[in-house]
């Protein structure tokens, strides 16, 4: 027994007995074996303070960037969850007017409303319910993000996700790109009988998300049609942050409702959810980028020099107008 403590044994033994079929046995090693497989919830986020971006947007902000929880949820640096709230009509366009942004993507979530932006690398366009923008600003880009004016006339319930999704290094000074996605092009999948996803970005079930990404990410959202557990696969090593937007789920033998967020251990291929009927969750899922940041503002960058920078240049006018 010298040199080996009882765990090491049992875990010899196992690996050992592993092919074979001892009847009773069976279950205690699949579950024994799964368990260690599975990712940890390492931050639970409660709903914070809301507050307005603009006059158009009375956010919780979820994520921010900060150096003390970047390594966990890199390459996601930034969550700002709209929950629905109704607008009364409008003749002006409510919104965030002109600003920058460098080193990153913004991606929004239309989930009730319509927004409408443009920016100085000519991208622009109006996305509406169940719609996504992915908005690459890397090198730079002035753009503007508003209620549409169709939906600021008729007035009605807004709600939706904006996203801050890092650059690596390598990428960060590229050129911009504006990608917006219908709702109907995003491919569906089924995971177990009574819970849906829609895939945004990334691979899952053999089918790929129209968004591209400048790093492996997977994003998509699940909704359940009636209580069902399910197993997300989720790789070795990859970061993993889920947001509830509706209903309840339970993880661990722990409920986690509306307007919460999840971060879990790199380690470990799996996540088991049980949803409630009519829940519904965001995942985001993505390899870390494990490089230095530096965010100020509007700008993420990697050093304190290249966000001096980024605020020349976009006070000199290199990121462009509107
Ligand atoms: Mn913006």
């Amino acid at each position: 027994m010298k040199g080996f403590n009882r765990r090491t044994v049992v875990k010899h033994l196992m690996g050992a007995l592993s092919f074979l079929s001892i009847p009773g046995c069976t279950k205690f090693f699949t579950s024994e074996k799964s368990m260690s497989n599975m990712k940890k919830i390492i931050h639970h986020q409660k709903p914070t303070e809301q507050h307005w971006v603009g006059d158009g947007f009375f956010v919780h902000t979820m994520m921010q960037p900060h150096p003390s929880t970047y390594s966990m949820t890199s390459p996601f640096i930034l969550m700002d969850y709209a929950p629905p709230r109704n607008f009364s009509p409008s003749s002006a366009q409510k919104g965030v007017g002109e600003h920058p942004h460098r080193g990153f993507e913004t991606v929004t979530f239309a989930y009730q409303g319509e927004i409408t932006h443009r920016d100085s690398a000519g991208g622009g366009g109006t996305i509406g319910q169940g719609d996504v923008q992915w908005m690459t600003a890397a090198s730079g880009v002035v753009h503007e993000e508003l209620h549409s004016k169709e939906y600021s006339e008729r007035g009605g319930d807004f709600e939706m996700v904006q996203l801050w999704v890092n650059l690596p290094k390598s990428k960060k000074m590229s050129s911009p790109r504006y990608q917006g996605v219908k709702d109907k092009d995003f491919p569906r999948f089924m995971m177990g009988e009574n819970c849906e996803g829609r895939l945004i970005a990334g691979e899952v079930d053999k089918k790929n998300g129209p968004c591209l990404t400048h790093s492996p990410i997977n994003v998509f959202d699940l909704s359940f049609s009636r209580n069902e557990e399910i197993s997300l696969p989720v790789g070795e090593g990859t970061n993993t942050v889920i947001f509830v937007l509706r209903g309840k789920i339970e993880i661990d033998s722990t409920n986690y409702h509306q307007k919460e967020l999840l971060v879990f251990s790199r380690e470990g291929q799996e996540i088991r959810i049980k949803g409630e009927a009519k829940s519904k969750i965001l995942v985001l899922n993505g390899e870390p980028i494990d490089e230095p940041i530096f965010a100020y503002g509007p700008f993420v960058m990697n050093t304190r020099e290249e966000i001096i920078e980024a605020i020349n240049d976009y006070q000199s006018g290199k990121m462009g107008h509107l």
